[in-house]
């Protein structure tokens, strides 16, 4: 790390990092239902005991945010949001390797739900937080209510409810509620910064943008008769013909974040995924999924897939009530990931498209819920200053930026003007990665990417921020 070490060291600030993320790890904050309070209580102690004062709020039962602040001078402008979410994902023991729940600490990784989304960014930037305070207590100040020596800007820590479940009532409520507490001229939050490696290459995407999502039902008429005498009004059948049509993968459009994204990484390539990415914007949508699969492992190939092109998943299909009966309707529930510059009326349009003019004088297409892309700028000094962390903490490493084919609090964000860029940055191995674990089995990280991460954050803030050890 750069600047004094206070009365720590790197290693004393890595084991209290480790310490405190298996300590999350151990809070059940599985959403749902939630129980986020425990885990925003368990950090409003540790502030506590560094003398920042937090505010816990709990607007539905169980449902539990934290925000705390610490004071720059306001020279350097608005303040930085650390934004993270306290709740993870359900996991079943079994298929794991160590308890989900039991943060162990065992071959250099800490194991468990929530050691990659997204403990270890709240525990990085709780620790961020507590440096900053010692900061302020070494400098005689309380970090309670007066401004570091050194910071020109205020840091904001906001850690919230629900992000799995759509983030109402977190990060959505507190955007609602109190939009004053999160103003800020940019937040860091998750989902970026964390290095996966190709053809040889680590490559840090940093989100800058993600996907918007839109949810429809689609109600398929037939007509009902006896299962004696098959037709073709049957509307599961038809329901069926549907499904198969939306599956087909649709034209892809570049956004802005990809064509910076791939430019970027063209470089460091291989011929043959150079070749590969200089065509793909005007080759046809079933090579483009033959050459990623060529190219890439099935992981990242549906990723890159994912984020050149609106999809659409079929998640529910429903019909019939009995075997001889002939179903006389069918709901098929579809999730619509749309790029930036997407909107709802051409989404609809293209779900017609696929459907196609015989089957869609069968169907009804009835909106459920949708929400807008998000887009940070690309060219803002704190985008900038995040490639440049990356690039000076990993010399060999390539950051670039990156559209997160999934949704995040940075929605919310976005409601307020808030630009949101993903940076929670670990270096980990092949194998190791954020795809690959993400709400998945074995969710692990390993103490070598928590001390990439943690000096990479500190310098991201200070940097944007002013560095107390200035003073
Ligand atoms: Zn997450």
């Amino acid at each position: 790390m750069t600047g004094e070490m206070g009365d720590g060291g790197p290693e004393r600030e890595l084991s209290e990092l480790v310490e405190l993320l298996r300590s999350l790890i151990r809070i059940k904050s599985v959403n749902p239902p939630g129980d986020e309070i425990l885990a925003a209580r368990h950090l409003e102690q540790v502030f506590s005991e560094e003398g920042i004062r937090a505010t816990v709020v709990e607007p539905f039962p169980g449902r539990g945010s934290i925000v705390a602040r610490v004071h720059g001078d306001g020279s350097g402008g608005d303040p930085l949001l650390l934004l993270s979410h306290l709740d993870v994902v359900p996991a079943e023991p079994k298929g794991w390797r160590h308890d989900p729940f039991g943060g162990d600490l065992a071959d250099g990784y800490v194991w468990g739900r929530g050691a990659v989304d997204m403990k270890s960014m709240v525990a990085m930037e709780v620790q961020v937080m507590r440096r900053l305070a010692r900061a302020a207590r070494d400098a005689g100040r309380s970090p309670a209510t007066d401004p570091i020596p050194g910071l020109r800007r205020d840091v904001v820590f906001c850690s919230t409810a629900d992000e799995e479940a759509g983030g109402w009532h977190g990060a959505g409520w507190l955007v609602d509620k109190h939009p004053e507490w999160l103003r800020a001229a940019g937040a860091l939050n998750e989902a970026g910064g964390i290095a996966i490696t190709y053809a040889g290459t680590r490559f840090y995407p940093i989100q800058v943008a993600e996907k918007g999502f839109a949810v429809y039902t689609i109600h398929v008429k037939g007509r009902s008769g006896h299962g004696s005498v098959p037709t073709e009004d049957n509307a599961a059948v038809l329901a069926a013909q549907v499904v198969m049509r939306l599956a087909e993968p649709g034209p892809t459009r570049l956004t802005e974040a990809i064509t910076a994204s791939f430019s970027r990484a063209l470089p460091h390539l291989p011929a043959a995924a150079q070749a590969a990415l200089n065509g793909l914007a005007s080759a046809a949508p079933a090579r483009i999924e033959a050459t990623l699969r060529d190219l890439c492992d099935p992981v990242l190939a549906r990723t890159l897939s994912a984020v050149i092109r609106d999809t659409v998943s079929v998640g529910i299909v429903k019909a019939g009530l009995k075997y001889n009966i002939i179903p006389g309707s069918a709901e098929i529930v579809i999730d619509c990931r749309t790029l930036p510059g997407t909107d709802e009326p051409s989404m609809r349009k293209e779900l017609g498209r696929r459907i196609g003019p015989d089957l869609l004088s069968r169907v009804e297409i009835e909106l459920q819920q949708v929400g807008p892309a998000v887009q940070a700028p690309l060219d803002s000094p704190l985008y900038l200053l995040l490639e440049d962390v990356i690039a000076s903490r990993d010399p060999d490493g390539v950051p670039l930026p990156f559209l997160a084919p999934f949704a995040t609090d940075a929605k919310h964000l976005a409601r307020i003007g808030v630009p949101t860029y993903g940076f929670s940055p670990l270096r980990v191995g092949p194998g190791d990665g954020l795809l690959e674990l993400m709400h998945g089995e074995d969710e692990r990280v390993s103490v070598q990417a928590l001390a990439f991460g943690l000096p990479a954050l500190w310098d991201a803030v200070t940097r944007f921020c002013g560095s107390p050890a200035a003073a």
